[in-house]
């Protein structure tokens, strides 16, 4: 190799190597003076996005900022802080958290001094499985987050609570069901914006993921979901949603289900299930190839459950 083309090579691959380490920017987009949703790419976390692969909301209170949901590194936080500093000089001073995956609730590290929120099992959840969780981002971008660590939520809800409560002036409901996605999950409503933030029981052009899941509840999440008066609805990952989206949604997972309990009543395994639901709406769907084959099995086991 001579020596130019020896340099060149080097060059491609120091800017290759630069490039990756970038963050990918949020979509900004306002819904009103106060509410801004941050969108995240989409994916899994990678080289290329980081760690960042979420959606988060900002809330602009009347001395503090309330963010939902603070990305998947220490470093997702620090860059979401920098995307926030652009909208309002504000502090953050409180970070609510959907539920315990890291994507979620990583970059709560970033915050000092924010009180972070989230349901009872949510903060279960990270205390228990929060280190696993900085090891699965290692692993899938490929380096280590020292400076990675959970923090749990020092003010929760109960599940099966609806709650009222006022944030730095935002009026806000948290709405914690018995697990959907996860054992942990919660929606918040503001009711004088509008705005609903569903964590991962929404997400929209994506697969929903049910490793963790309890599908019936999740069902029941999404018909409740369709209850609150809300005219944006931001997912946990994906473009923001429509009420039409979340009835979509809630009708393709009950579809799912029921497809699923109808094959185990024939007698039919998981994979003779898999064959036999009708998928055609599933396959449009992002990341379908990764979760579909998890997501049978995961209602397989809950149908039976069900009918011991
Ligand atoms: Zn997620």
């Amino acid at each position: 190799m001579s020596r130019v083309f020896l340099t060149l090579f080097i060059l491609i691959f120091v800017k290759v190597a630069w490039a990756e380490a970038q963050i990918p920017v949020s979509r900004v987009v306002k819904i009103n003076e106060r509410v801004y949703a941050l969108l995240g790419p989409m994916g899994l976390p990678s080289p290329h996005n980081q760690g960042y692969m979420v959606n988060s909301t900002v809330i602009i209170g009347d001395q503090g900022v309330i963010l939902v949901d603070s990305g998947g590194t220490d470093e997702v936080g620090k860059h979401l802080a920098k995307a926030i500093a652009k909208i309002t000089s504000k502090p953050v001073t409180h970070i609510i958290n959907t539920h315990h995956h890291g994507d979620h609730v990583l970059g709560n590290v970033a915050f000092k001094g924010a009180e972070i929120i989230s349901s009872e099992q949510c903060k279960v959840l990270v205390e228990k499985t929060g280190m696993e969780w900085v090891q699965i981002m290692e692993n899938l971008v490929g380096r280590k987050f020292p400076n990675t660590r959970p923090v749990p939520a020092m003010l929760t809800f109960k599940e099966e609570s609806s709650n009222g409560h006022n944030l730095q002036g935002v009026n806000m409901v948290f709405w914690v069901p018995r697990g959907s996605h996860t054992p942990g999950d919660m929606m918040v409503y503001l009711p004088d914006d509008r705005v609903l933030i569903g964590g991962d029981i929404l997400v929209n052009t994506t697969t929903p993921v049910m490793r963790d899941a309890n599908v019936r509840n999740w069902i029941g999440a999404l018909a409740k979901a369709r209850e609150f008066d809300a005219t944006t609805i931001v997912p946990g990952h994906g473009p923001l949603m429509s009420k039409s989206d979340v009835a979509k949604l809630h009708k393709l997972l009950a579809g799912f289900y029921a497809g699923v309990e109808a094959g185990y009543k024939k007698g039919l395994s998981d994979s003779e299930i898999r064959n036999m639901l009708d998928l055609a709406e599933w396959k449009k769907l992002k990341e379908y190839e990764v979760n579909m084959g998890g997501n049978i099995s995961r209602a397989y086991l809950e149908v039976e459950a069900a009918n011991f």
